[in-house]
């Protein structure tokens, strides 16, 4: 199912989770992820269902090999199939590369501010520090920096986003759907994005 797909059946979804909350007075908007440390700045994001576009590009020098080709592929596309408006295409920056990082960081996304606007300049996965562990966590260090490029902070719930190796998805979760959704949140968005959790 493509991204244009998903949201033609979310739209389509949309007038009857409005039904439900008007037969239910006491429900309400619960957001289910807690960003702990949500980065000050955001990406652009035009609203009105457009996408939120993250450019990506593998860095020149250290492209991602091996598993880490199909880690990002992987990656990627669970990010762009998730009912969210994210979707990283290629086009140049933040650049996705293997190399060596300091001891306790298997990953990072080096960003900055400018003015509102979060930039992302690189995203940097340590093959060395990751070495011993399985696949899955490799994929999950993949993903969960996928979605910093995206200005998304940690969480404690079960998501991607949330840290460590235990107990932790290799792809985004409900949880990390929801912190997209309400980091970028609009009156011009259809109703069913809010999370309903
Ligand atoms: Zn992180």
């Amino acid at each position: 199912m493509n991204k244009t797909a998903v949201r033609v059946t979310i739209r389509a979804g949309s007038v009857g989770i409005l039904l439900i909350m008007a037969m239910f007075s006491g429900y309400k908007f619960a957001l289910s992820y807690n960003n702990y440390d949500t980065p000050a700045c955001k990406l652009p994001y035009g609203g009105g269902g457009s996408y939120l576009t993250v450019y990506w590009q593998d860095h020149p020098s250290y492209p991602p090999s091996g598993f880490y080709s199909s880690a990002f592929i992987n990656g990627r596309s669970a990010w762009n199939g998730a009912p969210t408006p994210v979707w990283f295409t290629n086009g140049g920056g933040p650049t996705l590369g293997l190399g060596a990082l300091p001891p306790g960081n298997p990953g990072v996304v080096s960003y900055s501010c400018v003015g509102q606007t979060f930039v992302a300049s690189a995203l940097w996965v340590d093959s060395g520090q990751l070495s011993s562990y399985p696949d899955a966590i490799k994929q999950k260090v993949v993903s969960h920096e996928l979605g910093h490029t995206v200005a998304l902070g940690h969480s404690y719930n079960y998501a991607v986003l949330k840290t460590g190796a235990t107990n932790v998805p290799s792809y985004p979760t409900t949880d990390d759907e929801c912190a997209v959704n309400t980091r970028y949140i609009s009156s011009s968005w259809p109703a069913a994005w809010y999370c309903f959790i």
